[in-house]
């Protein structure tokens, strides 16, 4: 059955959020982040867009571009709120979710009964009656090309890219929108004459290849439809991240468990790396002899990822646990679990 999938993308999120809270900003260009001259833009409204200003951009150019634009630190917590706000009407209308960023998501609707543009329309309602913001979706039958589609008429756009339109509808689009080929492979594509998805698809995957290595075949495929990475939906089990372990023979001795907590630290790290996420909450857990359970909790205000601070953490907790009786099951898990890519972003505009 041909899968039918949703790219959800918020318009200029941060700016939009800016302009929602301030009415004063409405209409005119703001541009979050780049408040010092060595930052550079997070976000700017459709407003400041004209001016030439867009993300990454360094802040002195920016401020050069548009000396009259509201610049604005960012307000993370805010945005991640709206972003709680946003993502939670999309649970409720589809449990198969994938979370990619602060505003942006990608939606398994293939079992709904609903049409997906009917979902669509009904996502893009709620969230401009609820929250007050505006919003883009891409529709069609991979990620791939969802993706695109959502770009496609920003902002407040939704678009649709069913398998007839293939390969037609990409051949007029520059190879710049193919997600996945960065800046250097499109120059070096420019300079042999390929500047359109048109262009592109008259080679073959072996040239693609030869040309830009391993990737180029996934390039090849994803510009004839082809992509098969599945929507991964998080179920729940992105609000914690544990592990434990049943001992072979009861403990009584502290330093023989910090072994185990130096492992564990070691691989919930790795998990966390994996999933692009930090910690906040760091829990131990131990079940004597008698099998009565344990735990103890730290919060921490700067979200930890490495091992070694989990470890550290870990070990303070169990400095105050009163060890009365062996041991025979001991544990670290940890929760209040963040978007690695929201809080760099905070270190970004505090740089
Ligand atoms: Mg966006």
């Amino acid at each position: 059955m041909e899968r039918k999938i949703l790219h959800v993308d918020m318009d200029a999120f941060f700016a939009s959020v800016e302009q929602l809270d301030h009415p004063e900003y409405r209409g005119k260009p703001v541009i979050v982040g780049g408040v010092s001259d060595r930052g550079v833009v997070s976000t700017c409204s459709y407003e400041a867009r004209k001016y030439g200003i867009h993300s990454a951009q360094p802040a002195y150019l920016a401020r050069k571009l548009c000396p009259n634009g509201i610049f604005v630190h960012g307000n993370h917590k805010r945005y991640s709120e709206v972003s709680k706000a946003v993502f939670k009407i999309l649970y409720e209308v589809c449990d198969q979710v994938q979370v990619v960023s602060i505003d942006e998501a990608y939606l398994d609707v293939s079992s709904l009964y609903y049409s997906p543009m009917y979902i669509a329309k009904y996502i893009k309602k709620r969230v401009k009656d609820e929250i007050g913001l505006t919003l883009s979706v891409g529709i069609s039958y991979n990620k791939f090309l969802a993706k695109l589609a959502s770009d496609w008429n920003k902002p407040d756009g939704i678009k649709w890219i069913t398998k007839e339109m293939m390969p037609d509808i990409l051949k007029p689009l520059s190879i710049r929108k193919v997600h996945g080929l960065g800046a250097k492979s499109v120059e070096k594509l420019n300079k042999i004459g390929i500047f359109t998805i048109g262009d592109l698809l008259g080679y073959d995957q072996y040239f693609l290849e030869s040309f830009l290595g391993k990737y180029g075949i996934e390039i090849y495929e994803r510009i004839h439809g082809i992509d098969m990475r599945p929507v991964e939906a998080e179920s729940g089990e992105r609000k914690s991240i544990g592990t434990e372990t049943t001992l072979s023979k009861d403990l009584e001795d502290k330093e023989e468990i910090k072994k185990y907590f130096l492992e564990f630290s070691n691989k919930i790290s790795d998990t966390l790396k994996t999933k692009q996420m930090v910690a906040k909450t760091i829990t131990i857990k131990m079940k004597t002899c008698q099998f009565d359970s344990h735990s103890r909790s730290k919060t921490v205000n700067i979200p930890v990822v490495e091992s070694e601070d989990l470890y550290h953490i870990a070990c303070e907790l169990l400095k105050e646990y009163d060890l009365r009786l062996p041991v025979r099951l001991v544990g670290i898990s940890v929760s209040n679990l963040e978007d690695l890519n929201s809080v760099q972003l905070s270190f970004f505009d505090n740089f």
